[in-house]
């Protein structure tokens, strides 16, 4: 699943190529993909591309937005003639010939070029929404992990009544938005915290360390493109990211961990696997 800094990072790329685009017409290859009336699409100018959480919000004229949510196996590819860029979930369509048997939407620009909506398992959705309805969309999420409004206060607030394990609690979209599994994992070894512990058990002193890895996990995501750990990862140039290469507990188990040398294991906590040190996270 694309994590905040692969979505951030696909953002990135797209808001230097959008902007100024105007959409043709739409090719709607799977319905559930698509939310709206397509015609109102039809003429319009691309003005900026931004994100919130993991929410990618491609901003139309008319107070229209094009909201986007990858989910499972998103893509989005963008191609014009020798140029290709995106990003999302790893696959061989990041370099293969497209549309593919994954293409659900695609998006003819005046000038000949492509956006491709590519999604396997058919979870995510780009959906035409106002102003409103995204903002009402966004009241769903907290703060994001690298918004200043986050701060340890906040999450002591948060969790002070809060029994369940400490990772499922800074996974929760609605206490802040961005940690996925793999930073979450890796930022609870690098606070040296046990991902079992109760969320109202850690002391204001873990909060601020816990929060300062959290940030810093997501910054080295950002730095490195994101991640494209998934067993089957494509190179492409520009494409994929390298924080596989860094992971500190995520995927390495009964590997050492780089803060004590202690055995890395595998658990499950709300059905998501987990990786920690046994010996030094407490
Ligand atoms: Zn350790």
């Amino acid at each position: 699943m694309p994590e905040l800094p692969e979505v951030e990072t696909v953002k990135r790329r797209l808001k230097e190529i959008l902007p100024g685009k105007i959409i043709q017409s739409i090719e709607v290859l799977h319905k559930r993909s698509f939310g709206g009336k397509e015609k109102d699409l039809f003429g319009q100018e691309i003005q900026d591309v931004s994100r919130k959480a993991k929410l990618i919000r491609i901003h139309l004229p008319s107070k229209l937005n094009l909201l986007t949510h990858l989910k499972m196996t998103g893509q989005l590819i963008f191609i014009n003639d020798d140029i290709r860029v995106g990003g999302g979930h790893p696959t061989a369509d990041w370099v293969k010939d497209l549309p593919s048997s994954h293409t659900r939407l695609i998006y003819n620009f005046t000038d000949g070029s492509k956006l491709y909506f590519n999604d396997q398992r058919i979870f995510g959705w780009m959906r035409l929404m106002s102003d409103e309805q995204v903002a009402a969309e966004f009241t769903k999420y907290g703060p994001d992990i690298n918004e200043d409004a986050l701060t340890a206060e906040y999450l002591q607030k948060k969790f002070s009544n809060r029994r369940i394990p400490i990772k499922q609690a800074i996974m929760m979209n609605q206490i802040m938005a961005g940690l996925g599994n793999i930073y979450a994992c890796d930022a609870l070894n690098m606070a040296q915290i046990s991902p079992f512990r109760p969320a109202q058990s850690l002391s204001f002193e873990e909060l601020i360390k816990l929060l300062s890895v959290a940030k810093q996990v997501i910054q080295e995501g950002l730095e490195h493109g994101g991640t494209t750990y998934d067993g089957k990862y494509v190179h492409v140039d520009g494409m994929s990211g390298s924080y596989q290469d860094i992971m500190r507990v995520y995927g390495r188990e009964n590997e050492k961990c780089r803060q004590c040398g202690g055995k890395i294991v595998k658990a499950k906590i709300g059905g998501r696997g987990t990786f920690y040190c046994e010996s030094c996270q407490r």
